[in-house]
């Protein structure tokens, strides 16, 4: 995962908020859109419903909740 783009802005997101409210969606410098954990600040592919939920439940579970 490229980590070394920067935040242009954080975008609204009318996703799934069960999954997004323990996620940004960031803008990036190279225009394209990342989802950024609120619990670790790891970037992730925007895209990926079934990753960020993943990542929330096994990996930030206790940070979040
Ligand atoms: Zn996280």
């Amino acid at each position: 995962m490229a980590c070394n783009d920067e935040v242009v802005m954080v975008l609204e997101t009318k996703r799934n908020p069960a999954i997004w409210k323990n996620f940004d969606l960031c803008l990036m410098s190279d225009s394209h859109e990342m989802a950024r954990c609120k619990g670790c600040g790891k970037f992730m592919k925007a895209s990926a419903n079934s990753t960020l939920k993943k990542h929330t439940e096994k990996h930030c579970f206790s940070i979040l909740w």
